[in-house]
């Protein structure tokens, strides 16, 4: 007999996914934890039964939100990422040899923890001695952050529960204070469909504290409904206008300098949510 997890998307929709079988669960300090088999997805971690990252898809979002950033800025050496406690898009970001170094600070190191046990594909680098893991309040972090980092990358989980205050205006202005003069920074901002008054209101607060906003997007299967987007803030540089040089080679399974450009490209409901 299958097992067989849905994750409501809404009260009305949800995504199901067949479980080979469960490997870890515990009711963290923060948020409820499970890191289940699935047949389709390979190891999946769940956080309030919600899907944050999958062996199988985990390489769209973490390369979208670490390269489109570390490549619109030309030197970028100091990187904070709040969350992303499964360790992805450290990952990523030590792929860019400009990067001195990396912060992480995720609120529940139980994550941390057991991404490295159950997803070393993604958690690997965590240990890497450019990397500085820090277990507590991304937002607390930034409050007392000044002038220190070139991008910060906020990879966090739904505005609920630990993360509420991480979708705030007050939170885009800390960030706005944390970076240095031609900082940059991207949410994740979810999705359009079941989603918009958060990628508007989000929208709206960044473009009243940075000189350049802009959104982008990517497919991401395990993601509520699929579309799933990004909201940058810069003080500089715009991510449409970097130079084809600046392109150096990295390994990646999704990201490329032509959907670096192409991602900004909204589809018309979406670009609506702008105006
Ligand atoms: N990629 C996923 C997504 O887009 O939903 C996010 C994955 S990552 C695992 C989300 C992380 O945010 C979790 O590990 C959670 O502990 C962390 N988090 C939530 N609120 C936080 C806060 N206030 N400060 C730091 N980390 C926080």
């Amino acid at each position: 007999m299958s097992l067989w997890f849905t994750e409501k998307q809404t009260e009305n929709f949800g995504i199901t996914a067949k479980i080979n079988k469960t490997l870890h669960t515990e009711q963290t300090e923060f948020q409820k934890l499970d890191m289940v088999e699935t047949e389709e997805f390979g190891n999946m971690l769940l956080l309030d039964d919600m899907v944050m990252t999958t062996e199988k898809d985990e390489f769209v979002y973490h390369e979208m939100v670490a390269h489109v950033p570390l490549f619109t800025h030309p030197n970028p050496e100091h990187v904070l990422v709040v969350g992303g406690g499964d360790g992805g898009v450290i990952r990523e970001i030590l792929k860019h040899p400009s990067v001195k170094k990396a912060t992480l600070v995720d609120i529940d190191g139980k994550v941390i923890e057991y991404s490295k046990k159950y997803l070393p594909t993604i958690a690997g680098q965590l240990e890497d001695p450019r990397v500085d893991v820090q277990v507590g309040d991304g937002f607390m972090h930034i409050a007392k952050s000044e002038n220190a980092y070139d991008v910060i990358m906020v990879d966090s989980t739904e505005p609920v529960g630990p993360a509420v205050n991480l979708f705030t205006k007050g939170f885009y202005a800390g960030i706005y204070k944390a970076l240095k003069e031609d900082g940059i920074f991207v949410a994740q901002t979810d999705n359009p469909w079941f989603k918009a008054d958060l990628i508007a209101n989000a929208q709206r607060d960044v473009a009243e504290i940075f000189p350049i906003t802009r959104l982008y997007t990517a497919n991401i299967p395990t993601y509520p409904s699929g579309l799933w987007t990004f909201t940058l803030g810069s003080k500089k540089y715009d991510p449409l206008e970097v130079s084809e040089e600046r392109f150096h080679e990295i390994e990646t399974k999704y990201y490329t300098k032509e959907l670096h450009k192409a991602a900004f490209a909204l589809p018309k409901f979406v670009a609506d949510l702008l105006k």
